[in-house]
């Protein structure tokens, strides 16, 4: 078998799937190691759009202990195969299974690490110019170190995202910010702050902050929690392409209702993540300067 560089790799078990490709476990015929081969389809037709290729090679420039790293592309005919280090979990199956096990939630301890990794990959690749786009517990990936890793940068932007997976699940809404919701075309990095922050209450509650169904439902929910934005609120934001003007209107309501294990600090980074006007929401860099980290930087030194 040689099909540019597949053999190079033995396909183990399946680890998951995902919006753009399978993921299976597999292991180097020559090395040895263990790798996740990430098996994007590729339209028949088309093949592998060239912007992909191009963005997919960017990806392989990013090294950081948070970025999940890219170790090699394989391209064939109808499939594009991506070789990345291997992961014990992901976010989603650690919450799932702590919610089943213990009937708990995350240690705010584990908490806060998880928080510290999450930005410090997210300042490292908007440093970089690199936006995710589609950052969620499933695309955060986790091994027994206790290591965090975001996966899937830069795939948005060379797929685009869609609207079903590739298994044709609904690509979830959960995680993005207000300003997309509401057609922005101007998002920038505050949009994986956006992210984090919904990705950090759920960690405190074990239930995603806001589970809309469809784009008006998402945002619904995050009106009914945080109030319905005005141009008094919110500057211009009558004149997103996505605002109705017959909108409902909320009153905001204070998220530490449902957030009540959380201390001071922690409230006080997340209002910051989940502010409304994309310019106010805190930079990863600072959100790493921030108190509510304090302990997590002096475990780093000791
Ligand atoms: P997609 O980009 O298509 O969404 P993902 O990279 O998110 O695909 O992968 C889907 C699932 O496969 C993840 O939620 C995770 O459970 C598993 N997975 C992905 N990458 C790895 C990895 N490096 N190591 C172990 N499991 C992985
Ligand atoms: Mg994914």
């Amino acid at each position: 078998m040689n099909n540019g560089g597949t053999d190079r790799y033995q396909r183990l078990e399946k680890l998951g799937e995902g919006t753009y490709a399978t993921v299976f476990k597999g292991k180097s015929r020559l090395g040895g190691e263990i790798v996740a081969l990430k098996e994007i389809h590729l339209d028949a037709e088309e093949g592998a759009p060239s912007t992909a290729i191009r963005e997919i090679s960017l990806m392989k420039e990013l090294k950081h202990p948070n970025i999940l790293r890219l170790m090699d592309v394989i391209h064939t005919e109808n499939k594009l195969i991506l070789v990345f280090e291997y992961m014990d979990q992901d976010l989603k199956k650690l919450m799932d299974t702590n919610a089943r096990t213990t009937h708990g939630t995350l240690e705010q301890t584990a908490i806060q690490q998880f928080m510290f990794q999450l930005l410090r990959g997210i300042a490292y690749c908007h440093e970089n110019r690199v936006l995710h786009r589609d950052l969620k517990p499933q695309n955060l990936l986790i091994n027994k170190l206790g290591e965090l890793k975001l996966g899937d940068f830069g795939l948005a932007r060379a797929f685009g995202i869609p609207v079903n997976t590739f298994s044709n699940e609904v690509v979830t809404l959960w995680y993005r910010a207000p300003d997309v919701l509401l057609g922005s075309r101007m998002y920038s990095t505050s949009i994986d702050i956006w992210s984090a922050g919904c990705i950090m209450a759920e960690m405190y509650t074990g239930r995603p902050l806001f589970p809309g169904t469809t784009n008006e439902d998402q945002l619904q929910k995050i009106f009914r929690m945080m109030g319905t934005p005005t141009d008094q609120t919110w500057p211009n934001v009558s004149q997103l392409p996505e605002y109705k003007p017959d909108q409902q209107f909320y009153p905001p309501q204070t998220i530490y209702q449902i957030l009540p294990n959380i201390d001071p600090s922690g409230l006080d980074l997340l209002n910051r993540m989940l502010q409304y006007q994309p310019q106010m929401r805190i930079s990863a860099t600072e959100a790493l300067d921030h108190p509510y980290f304090d302990s997590v930087r002096r475990m780093q030194f000791e």
